[in-house]
């Protein structure tokens, strides 16, 4: 195999897949190089999301987000129905609860109408019990373009595709753990634990390594990667019967995450999170996982304390709903009055690589620098999966301009 490529990708999941998916199509001249470090592609948080196509309802108007994801899903959706990907356009219902909730529901549903998302209709209590009978609320959102699929499936896709569509001159090598890089004047030397190649420009896309592996490269980000671990609980068969398809509740404005919600699965069941938990692993996929690195990086950068500090309250009460499942039910109530204990039984989790600055806030949209000949991703927050095509594109752009592409 050649070991000299125009581009070496870092990173098999979602986003790096889908930059080479669409500098493949948009390049074909140029010979295109992803390297994974696990033993199939998309293992993390591509693997381990709650696999929602977001509507971008959500979202600021007119952010690189909102942008991203109304055009993303249009695609994704398109590019599911071309290549036979399970899917389901099954809608989902954002829940007011309590009074209080009431303002920044409406805000999501202006920033909905704002951003063009389209099926958007303000329901009330009689409407939320039509669509899901055992959810209470007092007023809701319907949003019917959200649906559901499995990004491993698309993950995978785009990585035949990348082959495929180029005759087999790009590649998508797993098990290639990138430890080093080597900085010439034309190009860079591109280490992994067995094998040595070369790329001309080099995108490190690598999620929840991402700063380390921009700092390898010679990338002076002011920006640490912590990790927030999102636990999941499956729904019995007896708990299954209360849920029809989605229901959110209203986010929390304070926060970037969702808020723990109801899914039902593309490939069957129904799951119920995610919540967010500081880890002290980042790749660590169990409750008391620890890494000594992981820890004393995180510990060490003045921007965790900083976050720590200003979100202490809702940090302590992830943590006991990560550790007391009927802490996790009381809050899964406040949607499902009537779900039981058994209803519910622990299951998988997900670890969501979060961008931090040194003063302790979240870089809440997507994020990318450049260094030299190379282009990293920083930060790739969700919705990245349901924007994976719209985002591929930009950074496919991006490269164009930044490596003088022609
Ligand atoms: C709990 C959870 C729920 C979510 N729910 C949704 C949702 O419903 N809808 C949605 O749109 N988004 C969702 N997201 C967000 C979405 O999953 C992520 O934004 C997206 O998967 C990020 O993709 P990525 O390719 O940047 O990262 P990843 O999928 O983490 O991929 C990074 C890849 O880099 C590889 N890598 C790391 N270091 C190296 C190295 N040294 N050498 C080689 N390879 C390396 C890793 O092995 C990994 O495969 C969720 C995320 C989480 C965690």
């Amino acid at each position: 195999m050649n070991l000299e490529f125009d581009v070496i990708i870092v990173g098999g999941g979602i986003t790096g897949l889908a930059t080479a998916y669409k500098l493949t199509l948009m390049h074909p001249n140029k010979t295109i190089l992803v390297l994974e470090k696990e033993k199939e592609v998309a293992m993390h948080q591509t693997a381990r999301n709650s696999g929602v196509i977001h509507s971008g309802i959500y979202y600021k108007p007119d952010s690189y987000k909102a942008r991203n994801c109304v055009a993303g899903r249009r695609e994704l959706v398109a590019f599911a129905k071309e290549y036979n990907i399970p899917h389901d356009i099954c809608g989902k219902i954002i829940v007011a609860t309590d009074p209080s909730e009431l303002p920044h529901m409406n805000k999501v549903f202006n920033n909905g109408v704002a951003n063009g998302v389209e099926g958007l209709e303000l329901i009330d209590a009689n409407r939320i019990k039509e669509i899901e009978p055992h959810c209470q609320g007092i007023a809701g959102i319907w949003v019917a373009c959200t649906g559901i699929i499995d990004y491993a499936d698309v993950a995978r896709k785009y990585a035949e595709l990348i082959e495929a569509k180029s005759g087999g001159k790009n590649k998508v090598l797993v098990n290639q753990e990138v430890i080093a890089f080597e900085k010439n004047a034309y190009s860079t030397l591109v280490i992994t634990k067995t094998n040595r190649f070369v790329g001309k420009k080099i995108i490190t896309s690598s999620g929840l390594q991402a700063d380390r592996l921009a700092k390898k490269e010679g990338q002076k980000s002011d920006a640490a990667i912590v990790g927030f671990r999102g636990d999941y609980y499956d729904l019995t068969e007896k708990g299954r019967s209360k849920v029809k398809n989605l229901i959110y509740p209203v986010p929390n404005p304070e926060f970037p995450f969702l808020g723990v919600h109801f899914t039902r699965m593309i490939k069957g069941g129904v799951e119920c999170g995610p919540n967010a938990v500081f880890v002290f692993d980042r790749e660590g996929y169990s409750r008391t996982a620890f890494s000594f690195k992981d820890t004393t990086e995180a510990f060490g950068f003045g921007g965790t304390w900083k976050f720590f500090g200003k979100h202490w309250r809702f940090g302590l009460d992830e943590y006991r709903g990560a550790f007391s499942k009927r802490f996790f039910l009381k809050r899964l109530n406040k949607l499902l009055p009537d779900l039981q204990m058994d209803d519910i039984v622990a299951s998988r989790c997900g670890i969501r690589a979060m961008a931090l600055s040194p003063q302790g806030d979240m870089y809440d949209d997507f994020k990318i620098e450049k260094n030299g000949n190379a282009l990293h991703v920083i930060n790739s927050p969700s919705p990245a999966a349901t924007a994976s095509l719209a985002y591929g594109n930009e950074i496919a752009l991006m490269a164009t301009e930044f490596f003088n592409w022609k």
